[in-house]
């Protein structure tokens, strides 16, 4: 760990918390998810040694996500969890102050903007780009010229919901409930964006909604596909929306440069497959789709005489 951290480029995230230092790189990367004890209300773990508590407290303990949604539902257990974060980044005996640049979903800080020069998107040009971030609990997707937002939109559908509507599908279908955790992990192991030619299979352990009993059944890719249709529908028409909004000119510059997407939804299998088959327009996944917007953070922040503008929302 480097000595003397001086600027710290923060996204915090509804599902991951990332913590980006300027010339070093994403140094904490970390579920946004806080255990709190229900009788003291004392913060008992934050971050990984959390999420593996979810769905797995007594009584006595609920491990949740503070930003669930999009918006800071508890400001005590989020301070808390920012302050956890930031002491483990840049360690006890860090000398300075450090400077700090935080993203939070429907903040001050334009979040499309910081995705797109953390994809190494040049925002300034006068050329039309068009980036999508679909994290944990929203989807945002806009256009982006000389250093501007020229049309964007904010959906509260992304892995969440999808992660909801696989747990609903196997309830529904196999009399299981299964929790988040496991429905994220089918999501990621045999999820896809569309179907696909050779079908797959996973194992999926649960409880039993009539017996109570644990038990477990398999499911394909393609019924899973089926099942988070509805949800990938959304965020299909929510770029649409933004794309209908855009002038011609700078259309004409999405065609050519095509979309680019971030944020860890933009990891599910052939979703850039689905946007082009639902857009028209072509669309890559940025490299290192997940530290996007904590890479842009670090570098507007490096670089704030150049991105102040560009970045800050009026309010
Ligand atoms: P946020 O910015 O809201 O914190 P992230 O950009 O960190 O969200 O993305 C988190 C979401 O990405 C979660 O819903 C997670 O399940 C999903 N995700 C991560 N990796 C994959 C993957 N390989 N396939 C599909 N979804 C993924
Ligand atoms: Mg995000």
């Amino acid at each position: 760990m480097p000595l003397f951290i001086k600027k710290l480029g923060i996204d915090l995230g509804t599902a991951n918390t990332l913590v980006f230092v300027p010339n070093e790189g994403v140094v904490l990367n970390e579920p946004s998810v806080v255990a709190v004890s229900v009788p003291e209300n004392k913060v008992l773990a934050v971050g990984n040694e959390a999420k593996v508590m979810v769905g797995k407290t007594p009584d006595s303990i609920t491990a949740y996500r503070p930003m669930k949604d999009g918006v800071i539902a508890d400001y005590r257990v989020t301070e808390a969890m920012l302050r956890y974060y930031i002491t483990k980044a840049i360690g006890k005996w860090n000398l300075f102050k450090p400077e700090v640049m935080i993203s939070v979903p429907a903040g001050v800080i334009k979040e499309p903007i910081l995705a797109a020069i953390g994809a190494g998107i040049p925002i300034h040009e006068p050329i039309g780009h068009m980036v999508v971030d679909i994290g944990g609990g929203t989807t945002d997707a806009a256009v982006i010229s000389l250093g501007g937002i020229v049309a964007s939109t904010s959906v509260k559908v992304a892995g969440n919901k999808i992660d909801q509507a696989i747990a609903d599908y196997i309830k529904k279908t196999s009399n299981l409930i299964i929790g988040e955790r496991t429905a994220e992990q089918i999501k990621i192991e045999i999820g896809s964006a569309i179907p696909v030619d050779k079908d797959e299979h996973c194992q999926v352990k649960g409880r039993d909604f009539i017996t109570g009993l644990p038990r477990s059944i398999t499911a394909s890719a393609n019924e899973i596909q089926k099942a988070i249709d509805p949800e990938l529908r959304e965020i299909m028409r929510a770029i649409k929306n933004v794309l209908q909004e855009t002038p011609p000119e700078l259309a004409s510059d999405i065609i050519d440069k095509g979309i680019v997407m971030t944020g860890g939804t933009s990891l599910l299998r052939n979703i850039g497959e689905l946007v082009y088959r639902s857009t028209g327009v072509r669309a890559q996944i940025a490299e290192d789709a997940l530290l996007c917007v904590a890479k842009g953070t670090g570098i507007a922040l490096d670089h704030l005489e150049v991105y102040k503008k560009n970045v800050l929302a009026k309010r």
